[in-house]
């Protein structure tokens, strides 16, 4: 073996668990490290664009998510008052990837098949729950990884991967910048069991307007017909259990759907939580033996379905180069070209993506959002037009443009 231990990953969230078992079925030991007893189950994204099924399908987790996931071809952007502005099909890029459309998933179900996945087909990962890691070092010839929690223990890794969040010790261990901002509104997300679906709602929509903008999705629930998610801001000054009062998310769901015809009175909620949101990049995504991805590396708001998908990203990329690296490779090249693939494509495509969508769901001078709006509906209506666009939405071009950074 070309290294005496094995690679640390830190965190089971998508990332780490993405790249442990991209590492794992390349034969190479590692163990993941994770904080919490289990697998989270807190709502978090849900949405998967054509790349990403394509790597997650390579890896052998495909047909899982296809048996639980909703494809969703057609999303629509949406004026609150108005309805429909613009309707985009993905069958336009049908020619470019195998999986012309959305899947919706929430990552809670993708963890688990993931987890499955490494227990079938990975024999040297080994995953830890209840392993809180409290501090990374690195070394010249590796790291050391000290765990807290109710089995402490003192650990050693021949490279160690920070798939480990936002709040990320490995970032702090690299020692990087995390820079960019937080907007000031505080996101709720709440599902209904009530079907948009009969009301004209694609599977996928955004709905523009000063106050009440939102994102609405449906993912898969324990049964047909599926949930509805909707997310939308709210006031950070007003206590988190104000918010989360079902009497409080009522009149905003009511006010969100006021224009939608045959909405009913009152809609039965399922789930409800909040969530502070980031535009951040850190300064660099790796240090020696220590690298970062997925939302240990950027965050972003999540108008577009970005974060998940640029954290699985993340992981396959750098697992193929941790692969030749264990296989004799040189390091510091193909870590320098992770970091150049995926860095400056985060900022280019994926920040800026995400800031514009939401600009243009919030834009409070009326003639402005008329102006963006109807630009939307012209793309949306031109093939040509709205092929560019979708190359961009769903990630296709940037996973593209990174592949082509040598
Ligand atoms: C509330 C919320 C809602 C979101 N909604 C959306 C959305 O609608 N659309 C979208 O595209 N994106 C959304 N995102 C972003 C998306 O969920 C993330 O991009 C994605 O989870 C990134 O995966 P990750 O594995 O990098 O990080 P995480 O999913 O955060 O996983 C990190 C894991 O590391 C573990 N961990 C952390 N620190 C340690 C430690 N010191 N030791 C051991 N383990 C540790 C954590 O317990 C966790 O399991 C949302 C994020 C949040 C927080």
């Amino acid at each position: 073996m070309p290294f005496d231990d094995p690679i640390i990953i830190i965190g089971a969230g998508p990332t780490g668990l993405t790249a442990a078992l991209a590492l794992g079925l390349a034969g190479l030991p590692v163990m993941v490290l994770e904080a919490e007893p289990g697998l989270t189950h807190d709502l978090r994204a849900g949405s998967f664009h054509p790349p990403t099924i394509e790597m997650l399908t390579a890896l052998g987790v495909g047909d899982a998510m296809h048996a639980t996931g909703i494809q969703v071809p057609i999303w629509q952007v949406r004026d609150r008052v108005e309805g429909v502005v613009a309707e985009f099909d993905l069958g336009l890029i049908a020619d470019e990837t195998p999986y012309p459309y959305r899947l919706h998933l929430e990552q809670h179900r993708l963890t688990p098949m993931l987890l499955d996945r490494l227990q079938e087909a990975a024999p040297t990962v080994e995953v830890r729950f209840n392993a809180p890691v409290e501090s990374v070092a690195i070394e010249d010839d590796g790291v050391a990884v000290s765990v807290g929690g109710g089995e402490p223990a003192a650990l050693r890794g021949s490279w160690v991967i920070g798939g480990d969040g936002a709040r990320s010790v490995v970032r702090k261990a690299i020692g990087t910048s995390f820079d960019g901002f937080t907007w000031p509104e505080r996101f709720l997300v709440a599902s209904t069991t009530h079907d948009l679906g009969q009301h004209g709602f694609a599977g996928a929509g955004y709905i523009a307007d000063p106050d009440d903008w939102a994102a609405v999705f449906k993912v898969p629930d324990e049964g047909p017909p599926g949930l509805w998610r909707i997310a939308y801001p709210t006031d950070p000054e007003i206590p988190e259990a104000e918010v989360l009062d079902q009497e409080a998310i009522q009149p905003r769901l009511a006010k969100i759907l006021e224009h939608v015809p045959g909405k009913p009175d009152r809609f039965e909620l399922k789930y409800a939580s909040t969530y502070r949101v980031h535009q951040r990049v850190a300064g660099r995504f790796f240090q020696g033996r220590a690298i970062i991805a997925g939302d240990a590396a950027h965050i972003n708001n999540p108008l577009g379905g970005f974060g998940l998908n640029g954290s699985v990203q993340d992981a396959v990329n750098l697992s193929a180069k941790l692969v030749e690296i264990w296989n004799g490779a040189d390091a510091e090249p193909l870590l320098d070209l992770y970091d150049r693939q995926r860095r400056p494509i985060n900022i280019k495509a994926v920040q800026a993506m995400s800031i514009r969508n939401k600009k243009m769901i919030e834009e409070r001078d009326p003639e402005v959002r008329r102006q963006r709006l109807a630009e939307l509906a012209e793309t949306a209506k031109d093939p040509v037009k709205a092929k560019a666009y979708l190359m961009n939405s769903s990630m296709i071009n940037s996973v593209r443009e990174a592949a082509s950074i040598t």
